[in-house]
């Protein structure tokens, strides 16, 4: 049987240790209740559910999948209860604001809770991810009134809330949006038209379900400037109850690859009452605040997948008995050695383990960016900003592009037994594969790096981040045991600009050269990033050994992994950097029509 066991001691490793969360907090204007004895003990308690409550559904929630009947969706076994413990544990309270019943606490301390959770059980944690979203876009464009009856529901957990983009015609192009709608005399809308695709849709868990929904008013302008943002509830609010049912139902739910466990559907809004959410024709922009969060929280879900997959490879590849070492027997009692012995195992155990530790510092960092961008004065806030939206589509599509890569290696490292679903590898990668795809596909991240945040910025978000790299290998420079990091480090770090300059030249005379060298560009800037958060973990396990430490095994470890992960991933950049100069022709030079005969 698969398992999860929340990794605790690499959690505050990262939290506690690499990314000093204790003055974290203690900088920040009411963050002062998150004291490290607090924040351990939410994250223990965290770490109980997932394992016990979450974990034990997850391979339930694969075989059982969502039911639906006549406009109704049913969850798998045990998923209703597990979402109720939740709300009883007061977890959806956990980071939002006490006006409307939260807890206050910073988001920082939120994301390590939805790691578990969502390592634990995806499709489940699915639910309480896009209510948090949907929290955010009320919290942040929501009027009183509308926070005083959504939001608050939402914060309780009684409610759940969605994300309402897709359509049939319209995923990645949000311009074709048609969705309409009607403002009525007494100031809220009729909504009308169709949403495929709609996670979290319909559901059992909850007592209501509240939609965000992108549609158009009747004299919009055309394209993206022409989308308004709405609230449109399941049920309409009375008084602190549910009254009439509203205008929206379930048309049906998809039969897909993997997140079973979680309802995907269509949505069919027909004269549905609605509340403009922020001002007329700008909802794209508030729904950025959603996209965001979700954006974080799908970088979350590469994370997730890679630790499962190394969490459940690790205990097979140390028991399963194939072939000799080929240094000679190393189990000589055995008919065969472990097959961990074997170099190309090894080679999948730390892919996975390097990627999964090293993708949890990036998106700790970016949850620290998002605490400060909510809290710290006004100039750490703005580059908390600037730093957050450069960093959020190297999370985004390399963090997933790993995880699925990591999940897939637990499939190998099983053998044939991988592609069995007894042993859950092949669920693994089947729930990880729409992470590439949902909330901007890898496509689209790379587009928006280099493209939007890089190139339309003359390289100055890019310089936001390499400055902060520059520095720390400035720091450390002259350490010896830290040269194996800093040096190969800071020639990427300059690398990496050089090249963005090459590819920013040649876009000016073809603005195809972006689109073919973006996906490159990305995987490049993720490998320097993760690059940079493995030398920040070397350093920090090397002052613990150097200052003396009953963890010996712990830190030499890290540093072991941080040498793996210069040595055989830090090198995937050599062939990156060589596809992106390689320039459009090659893929430009062929006709629609000639491309098969
Ligand atoms: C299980 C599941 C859950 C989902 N949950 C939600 C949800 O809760 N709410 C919601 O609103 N939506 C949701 N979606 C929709 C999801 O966000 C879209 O599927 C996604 O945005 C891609 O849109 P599309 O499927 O229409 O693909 P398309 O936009 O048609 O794209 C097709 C391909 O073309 C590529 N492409 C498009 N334009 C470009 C370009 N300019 N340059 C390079 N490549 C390009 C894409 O990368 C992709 O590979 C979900 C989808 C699934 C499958």
């Amino acid at each position: 049987m698969p398992d999860y066991k929340a990794p605790l001691r690499e959690i505050q490793f990262v939290m506690n240790e690499v990314l000093e969360s204790e003055k974290h907090y203690a900088s920040l204007p009411g963050c002062e209740d998150a004291t490290p004895d607090m924040v351990n003990a939410i994250i223990e308690e965290g770490a109980k559910f997932a394992e016990r409550v979450l974990a034990p559904l997850n391979q339930v929630g694969d075989q059982e999948g969502c039911q639906f009947n006549n406009g109704d969706v049913k969850t798998p076994t045990g998923f209703k209860e597990a979402y109720q413990q939740y709300v009883e544990g007061g977890w959806p309270s956990l980071s939002h604001d006490p006006a409307h019943g939260g807890q206050g606490l910073p988001e920082s301390i939120g994301t390590i809770i939805s790691e578990m959770v969502g390592t634990a059980n995806w499709s489940w944690g699915m639910y309480p991810g896009l209510s948090h979203g949907a929290m955010n876009t009320l919290s942040e464009h929501g009027t009183d009134e509308q926070k005083a009856v959504y939001l608050t529901k939402l914060v309780s957990g009684e409610w759940t809330g969605t994300m309402c983009l897709t359509e049939s015609h319209c995923g990645t192009d949000l311009g074709l949006l048609r969705t309409k709608a009607e403002p009525q005399a007494d100031g809220s809308y009729k909504i009308s038209g169709s949403k495929i695709f709609i996670s979290a849709g319909e559901h059992d868990m909850a007592e209501n379900i509240i939609h965000i929904v992108l549609a158009r008013l009747p004299d919009a302008p055309a394209g993206t400037k022409g989308i308004s943002l709405f609230i449109v509830p399941k049920f309409m609010p009375q008084g602190d109850a549910v009254g009439a049912r509203n205008g929206v139902v379930c048309g049906s739910i998809e039969h897909k690859m993997g997140i079973h466990g979680n309802a995907t559907c269509v949505l069919n809004f027909d004269d549905a009452t609605g509340y403009l959410i922020g001002p007329p024709n700008k909802g794209l922009n508030c729904m950025f605040t959603f996209m965001n969060t979700a954006r974080l929280g799908t970088a979350l879900q590469g994370l997730a997948h890679a630790e499962w997959g190394f969490q459940n490879s690790l205990p097979y590849a140390k028991d399963r008995l194939q072939m000799r070492s080929l240094t000679g027997a190393k189990n000589t009692e055995g008919a065969a050695d472990p097959i961990i012995v074997h170099p190309a195992i090894r080679n999948m155990l730390l892919t996975q383990k390097a990627f999964a530790e090293g993708g949890r510092a990036l998106i700790y960092f970016c949850a620290q960016l998002v605490d400060k961008a909510k809290l710290a004065g006004a100039d750490e806030k703005l580059e908390a900003d600037a730093l957050l939206a450069f960093l959020t589509p190297i999370a985004k599509a390399f963090l997933t592009e790993t995880g699925f890569e990591s999940a897939n290696h637990g499939v190998q490292v099983y053998g044939g037994h991988g592609y069995i679903a007894e042993w859950g590898m092949e669920q693994n990668v089947r729930d990880a594969r729409i992470s590439m795809l949902y909330e901007g596909t890898t496509q689209i991240q790379a587009l928006d790096l280099l493209g939007r945040k890089v190139l339309m910025s003359q390289g100055e978000s890019l310089k936001g981040f390499t400055k902060i790299v520059h520095k720390f290998c400035k720091e450390h420079a002259n350490n010896d045991a830290m040269k194996p990091f800093v040096e190969p480090l800071a020639t990427l770090n300059q690398e990496w600009g050089e090249l963005t300059m090459k590819v920013g030249m040649k876009a000016m005379q073809d603005r195809e050269e972006v689109g073919a060298a973006a996906v490159d560009y990305l995987m490049y800037s993720g490998y320097v990033t993760l690059a940079y958060f493995w030398a920040r973990m070397a350093q920090q396990a090397q002052l613990a050994l150097d200052q003396g430490t009953a963890e010996e095994a712990f830190y030499k470890a890290k540093l072991t992994t941080a040498r793996f992960y210069f040595a055989r991933l830090l090198p995937r950049t050599r062939a990156h950097a060589e596809i992106m100069q390689s320039g459009a022709d090659s893929l430009m030079a062929l006709d629609a029509e000639h491309f098969a005969f």
